[in-house]
């Protein structure tokens, strides 16, 4: 198995891809779980660059599985959950 390295230290990768990318990972997450995107909003900062958000059902009683997603063989549990299991900095800050 290879060594991952964060895509930010790529090159040729701006900041922007990254979030672009980051972004992305969290909507196939969200899908994983059974909720719904809503949107991906990437805001311009004073840096210059973009800050990206991504909208879903957190709160939506309805869950949506995918019955051709192999959860067991991912890992990955079909329970109630609040955050996507993404990333531990989007968790810190909503
Ligand atoms: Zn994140």
């Amino acid at each position: 198995m290879g060594v991952s390295s964060p895509l930010s230290k790529s090159p040729g990768v701006n900041v922007n891809e990254v979030t672009a990318y980051h972004e992305a990972g969290h909507a196939v997450m969200v899908r994983l779980f059974g909720r719904s995107v809503h949107k991906i909003d990437l805001v311009l900062n004073n840096a210059g660059t973009y800050n990206g958000y991504t909208h879903w059902g957190r709160d939506e009683y309805f869950r949506e599985w995918d019955q051709n997603i192999p959860y067991d063989e991912l890992g990955l549990q079909q329970r109630e959950s609040k955050d996507c299991g993404t990333c531990l900095s989007c968790r810190q800050i909503r």
